[in-house]
Parts: structure tokens; sequence; C-alpha cells
């Protein structure tokens, strides 16, 4: 009615998870044309988002849109703008949602229009956190990068050309500082990375597994400042351009160009007062529905119960968990399925050569064992309390190994650690 659309289903964001959901929609479950819409921010159609941060930063013939739009990244078609509009489905792109009533069911977007679902999947992402939101003195100056949509990164390679031989700051030692320092270092920048842990991914890597990586990081001429805290920027010559970082020891850095990576938040904001709220997200149920039946949600913004470690609640902002999630969640939707979602945590990353997988789970209390250190591979499991495998983690492994890894932590069952350790001292992770 007016200018109120109506739809069978809404997918709000578009995101990774929205391409996906989008293509189980119309390929398992036939929806009507015009019965299926996405409504995004992003001025371009789903794509796969940690692309940004590897090919599209690729110093030669790097990676652009329209070649990684969803869902490419896991060997199926690339869903260009023609393809929704071959399947009816809607693509309302550019189009940013800036309410949403849950009673009611519908959406308004900033510039008014309405739209209105029978069901509604919301996949709004995270953003990123900004040294502003620290209140960073200097966090306002240009030459200051951050990394999550198309738009962020076509700043970044632009600024990365002008910068070559010059020196990059890198704050933070997440995935994202660690990929985007690679690709400086690719692009001949002079690379520093400054992080307050003890080494880099400190959520998942070991200390001999960072060790492995900062070495060969080092071999590519990056610097590490580790145990310190970036406190301040500044330019020098007072342009409004970035020349320095300043770490609280007092510590100054030369900067052409800095890149911030400093973790994500959900964008909880639309639903903070009408859905239930969990970890920073959205909760679902083991359907992926939220506390209004005719919402469900995926991706980074969903805390859900992880079905094969008791149902405990985690939130996960990982590609493989929003492919995955958005697909059941289609399924159930669509009335073709009831059961529990049943993710198995899995994350990879791509840097320089080298390429990471990991799998399962890493217990505070794993007594962790590298399980072999051919280099340059390397590979690692984690035992828990209970002698079980319950993480597995590979460097380059071949197809074989990944699957043996996968299916570890996917089973996880007791194994006898001190034969584990021979076998790890034999050299690989065959002998699991
Ligand atoms: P997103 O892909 O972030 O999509 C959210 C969408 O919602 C966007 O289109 C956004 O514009 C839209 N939106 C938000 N608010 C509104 C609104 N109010 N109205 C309308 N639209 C809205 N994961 C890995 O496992 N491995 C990797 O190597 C990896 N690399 C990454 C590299 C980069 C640079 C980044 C940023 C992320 C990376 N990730 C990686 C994480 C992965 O990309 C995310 O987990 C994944 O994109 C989450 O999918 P999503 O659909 O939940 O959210």
């Amino acid at each position: 009615a007016g200018n109120s659309r109506n739809y069978d289903y809404i997918i709000l964001g578009g995101g990774n998870a929205a391409g996906y959901a989008a293509r189980q929609f119309v390929e398992k479950h036939g929806v009507a044309p015009h019965s299926l819409a996405i409504v995004s921010a992003e001025a371009v159609a789903p794509y796969e988002r940690p692309a940004l941060s590897k090919a599209f930063l690729a110093p030669e013939s790097p990676a652009r849109l329209p070649g990684f739009h969803t869902c490419v990244g896991a060997g199926g078609e690339r869903q260009l703008p023609e393809w929704y509009e071959k399947h009816g489905v809607d693509l309302l792109l550019s189009t940013e949602i800036v309410r949403a009533d849950v009673k009611q069911k519908t959406l308004t977007a900033r510039d008014g229009q309405q739209m209105q679902y029978d069901k509604l999947m919301v996949a709004v992402g995270s953003g990123v956190v900004r040294l502003s939101d620290f209140g960073t003195p200097g966090a306002e100056l240009g030459g200051i990068h951050y990394l999550r949509e198309v738009a962020d990164a076509e700043r970044l390679y632009a600024a990365m050309k002008e910068a070559e031989n010059q020196e990059a700051v890198v704050i933070g030692g997440g995935y994202i500082g660690m990929e985007c320092a690679a690709a400086l270092a690719n692009n001949r920048l002079k690379v520093t990375m400054v992080f307050p842990e003890e080494h880099m991914m400190p959520r998942l890597f070991t200390p001999a597994i960072a060790q492995h990586y900062e070495k060969a990081y080092r071999d590519r001429g990056i610097k590490f400042v580790k145990g310190k805290l970036a406190q301040s920027l500044s330019d020098a010559d007072g342009n409004g351009r970035v020349t320095h970082v300043h770490l609280k020891d007092g510590t100054v850095l030369p900067a052409r160009l800095v890149v911030v990576g400093v973790g994500a938040r959900p964008r909880s904001e639309l639903f903070k007062d009408s859905l239930e709220q969990e970890m920073g997200g959205i909760k679902v149920n083991a359907q992926l529905q939220t506390s209004d039946p005719s919402v469900y949600c995926v991706g980074d913004m969903a805390a859900f119960p992880l079905k094969m470690y008791g149902n405990r609640m985690t939130r996960v902002e990982h590609v493989g968990h929003a492919r995955e999630s958005a697909m059941h969640a289609a399924d159930v939707m669509a009335g073709a399925r009831h059961d529990a979602y049943d993710y198995l945590p899995f994350f990879y990353s791509r840097v320089f050569n080298f390429s990471w997988k990991f799998w399962g789970d890493t217990p505070k209390d794993a007594k962790t064992i590298v399980a072999g250190t051919m280099d340059p591979k390397l590979a690692a499991v984690w035992i828990d309390q209970d002698s079980k495998v319950v993480g597995t983690f590979i460097e380059s492994g071949t197809e074989a190994e990944e699957k043996k890894l996968k299916a570890l932590a996917r089973h996880p069952h007791k194994v006898d650690a001190t034969a584990v350790e021979a076998a790890a001292a034999k050299g690989g992770v065959a002998g699991l």
C-alpha cells in the first residue's frame, strides 16, 4: 500500500551472509518473483568480504568487483546484479534502514521508504572499532585507514600506491592487522606492526605458531613493536595528515600511512530495544530464530548456541559461519528444516605465500601440542583436560591433511597425548 512494499522475506544487510541466503532461497526453495528482497546500505551486490584484505590489495592484478561477488568464495556461482534480477530478487542497494518495528513488521529507510515483511533475516554484520571510539588524540587525521567495505579498500589501495618505500604503521595484531601488514610489505612499504599483546593473533595462535609467522614477517622486512599501545597520532607539519604514531612508552614511529585493525563490533542499534541481546549481538535459538518468532539473525550479529559444545553461546565473526548460518536460516524460514544449527568453528587466513586453517575450539585450559613443524608447514592440535582433541590447525595443508584435521575437530575423541607428541617428533600430523 502507498509507498510501502510487501515481501514474504526480507534479508536486512547485503553482505556475505545475504548472498548465500539469497542463493538458498532461490535454488532450494524457489521463491516467487519479488517475494524476497535484500536491503543493503552498500552500493554493490553481496560480495566475499575477506577478499578486501587479501586479493584486493595484491600488488599485481588485484581483485576488483565484480570479480568476487558471492558465492565464488565457496566455489559457487558469481551472483551479479543480473542474477538477482533474473530470479526476481529485489536488490535494494544504498538503502540504509534506520528504524525497524518488529511488531508492525516494517523497516524504514533513511529516505523514508518503508517495507513490510512476513519473515526477516537480520544480517547487518559488524562495523569497525575506530580509534576515535577510545578518544585517541589525532584519530581524525588523514592517512588513517580502516577496512570493512569496498570503499575502504579502494582508499587504502590508492594510499598504499602513493606511499611506496615509505613508512607505514599497522595498529593491531589480529587477522586484519596481519593481512594488511603483509599487503603493505608486498606493495613495498616499510611496515611496523604495533600491538599490546605478546604476539600476533593472540586469541588463536600459541606462542610457537606466532613465532613461526613472526619470523616470516621479519624475513620480509616487517618490524614488530609488541606489548605497547598507540596513544596518539600527530601531523608534524600541521597539514592534517598523519606523520607520526606515538606510543604510550614515549616511542615515536614515523608513518606516512596508518592502518588500524583493532576489532569489530556488532551493529546492534536497530534492535537493541526490540530483540533479546547477548554477547553484544542478537540472541538466537538453535534454529537461528530471535526472541521475535518472525525474525531470524545470522552472521556476525548472531549470538547462537554451539551445539557441539553443549550449546555454549557464542558470537562468531568469520565468513564460514556467515555462509552456513545464512543457508540454515533460509531453510528454516522456508519451512524446510527444523534441526539445530550445528556449526564447527572454522577460521582461515592467507598472508604472503602462507595459508592457514583452524577448526574447533581453543579451551583456555587446553594442553596445546604443536604436532609438526615441517618448514614451512606447521600443524597444531589443542587437547583438552579430558585428553580429547578439540582444536586443529594447519599451515598450507594438503586436501587430505585438512580433511583429517577437520574431522578430528568435528568428532572430538580421546587420544594418547604422549603418542601424539611422539608422532609430532617424527614430523607431522600423519601420526594422529
Ligand atoms: P557483512 O558481510 O559485514 O554484511 C553486513 C551488511 O549489512 C553490509 O552490506 C552492510 O552495509 C549492511 N548493513 C548494516 N547495517 C545496515 C542497515 N542499517 N541498513 C541496511 N544495510 C545495513 N572471515 C574469515 O573467516 N576469514 C577471513 O579471512 C576474513 N577476512 C576478512 C577481511 C576483512 C577485511 C573483513 C572486514 C572481514 C573478514 N572476515 C574474514 C570476516 C567476514 O568477512 C565476516 O564474518 C562476514 O562478512 C560476516 O558476514 P555478515 O553478512 O554477517 O556481515
